[in-house]
């Protein structure tokens, strides 16, 4: 325990007994937490500056003892959590860190090696290597594939935008930037892409302009054929088309854009070709789901994330490069404190960013314990229950699917009755009030999103705790609080 005055006393660490025994006693802490998240509400019910309030402006001048911090963990900090670890959390992408991602982010804090460069931990830059070569070989993209681990997918889709941009020859964009008078760029996404599309695109200077959103079909799959017509525009108008962005599985109905098309495309015009599969990706372990990654060994670059649907703790990101002496060309610059002799890689060579954390370590931990076959079987259930639930909701005439479902999302909405006229402003209103009432009750957390300009709820399964009665137990309140609102439309 500390005491007064040990601030004088001793200026190392803390001592090796205290960290074993509160050690013991957070892991104790964690297994008890993981092994009943469903007793908190899934949102939390926190308002916004309540935990602001209850946290002291001012540092604490002198330490304080662990089991003081470790209250207000537990006072303080829980109230303001949105449990993700619990089994019905289904909004946005939900996702899982398992018992030995976490046991990997433990050794990773303690290891604490930055492995910018080789020597910096040698085990640090070749199990990764072998990890992400582990992850390839899964997906069965092809050995040509060198990848790194980043944080997140919008890092990894900034980085393969630069090493995009940095193989237009004309530019020469490393030595003299964006400030010659050159051709204005164009990278390529469908309307339905991630916004990191955007953001890496408004990192690397190409403006918004410089991003042409390529319309979709009615299964939100973006059209090649409008991608030839927005390349052929922009040529005649004298920009510079240089890269195209497909996507497998959009972030808001889990589309999967035509690949092989797009990479012919991308042949034809001599375009980089980088591939979202940041959700969707882990799915290509099952040998029947192998065609979403269909033409993607022609891609230039691929994202996957292990932390979606791969069940490793956020964040782990994992970018396939196929031309990784061009992103080495776009980022490398080695001043002579950092030089060093060994013929290995450095994957501060590879980024913006020097500093670089064990990430392989945990990735290494779930693919070894769970194995591929474990990380298969449970993949596949995720996609078996969305299949169910898709049923259940195409058989009710409440509702409406708003979105085909190959993967572990379903879209779909409340119908208003039909006495209350059903116009689509008033299906919207139901719906959006559909899910505040779901979500407010704590039992289970949905997203939305807008499908060809409708109110559209989104339930994503992808958390290990989740099971067949959750997604039983989550239409059944579904169900209900639309009848329930429907009930009161009435009166
Ligand atoms: N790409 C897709 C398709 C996504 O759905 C998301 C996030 O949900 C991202 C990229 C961004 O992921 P990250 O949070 O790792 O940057």
């Amino acid at each position: 325990m500390k005491e007064e005055g040990d601030v004088t006393k001793h200026l190392g660490d803390m001592d090796p007994d205290e960290f074993r025994r509160f050690g013991h006693r957070l892991v104790d802490w964690v297994a008890d937490y993981l092994s009943d998240t469903a007793r908190y509400p899934v949102l939390s019910r926190s308002q916004p500056g309540d935990i602001r309030r209850l946290l002291p402006n001012e540092p604490p001048e002198k330490g304080e003892a662990m089991e003081a911090i470790l209250s207000d963990l537990e006072s303080v900090i829980l109230p303001g959590i949105t449990h993700w670890n619990h089994p019905s959390f289904f909004s946005y992408f939900s996702i899982t860190g398992s018992g030995p991602g976490i046991l990997g982010e433990l050794v990773c804090a303690a290891l604490n090696v930055n492995g910018m460069l080789w020597r910096t931990s040698p085990a640090a830059t070749e199990l990764e290597e072998v990890v992400v070569d582990w992850l390839r070989r899964m997906l069965g993209l092809p050995d040509s594939n060198w990848g790194i681990i980043y944080d997140t997918a919008s890092i990894s889709t900034l980085h393969a935008l630069a090493a995009a941009r940095e193989a237009v020859p004309e530019l020469d964009c490393r030595r003299k930037g964006l400030t010659q008078g050159i051709r204005p760029l164009r990278v390529y996404t469908s309307e339905h892409a991630h916004s990191s599309v955007e953001k890496a695109a408004l990192a690397l200077g190409l403006g918004q302009v410089g991003v042409r959103k390529i319309p979709v079909d009615e299964s939100f799959r973006m059209a090649p054929d409008e991608l030839a017509d927005a390349i052929e525009a922009d040529l005649r108008a004298g920009m510079r088309p240089f890269c195209v962005v497909a996507t497998v599985g959009t972030t808001s109905t889990t589309s999967v854009d035509p690949v092989p098309p797009i990479a012919e495309l991308c042949r034809r015009y001599g375009l980089w070709l980088h591939v979202d599969a940041a959700y969707a990706g882990p799915a290509a372990l099952l040998p029947e789901m192998k065609w979403i990654l269909e033409g993607c060994e022609d891609a230039d670059s691929l994202v996957t994330n292990p932390h979606k649907w791969l069940f490793t703790p956020i964040d782990c990101s994992v970018l396939f490069c196929r031309r990784p002496e061009v992103l080495r060309e776009a980022f490398s610059l080695v001043p002579e404190y950092l030089r060093s002799e060994e013929t290995a890689t450095n994957f501060m060579d590879y980024g913006v960013q020097l500093g670089r954390r064990f990430r392989a370590l945990k990735l290494w931990m779930v693919i070894r314990y769970f194995g591929r076959k474990g990380l298969e079987e449970r993949i596949r259930r995720h996609i078996e229950w969305t299949g169910e639930l898709a049923s259940w909701i195409d058989a009710d005439p409440d509702f409406e699917r708003m979105a085909p479902a190959p993967f572990s999302t379903v879209c779909f909405r409340a119908l208003p009755n039909v006495r209350s006229g059903g116009d689509e402003a008033a299906t919207d209103r139901l719906n959006e009030r559909l899910l505040e009432k779901v979500n407010r009750s704590g039992e289970a957390f949905l997203s939305h999103t807008r499908l060809n300009g409708r109110f559209t709820l989104r339930l994503a399964i992808g958390n290990l705790k989740t099971t067949a009665d959750d997604i039983r137990r989550v239409w059944d309140l579904i169900r209900g609080s639309a009848a329930s609102l429907r009930k009161s439309d009435e009166h």
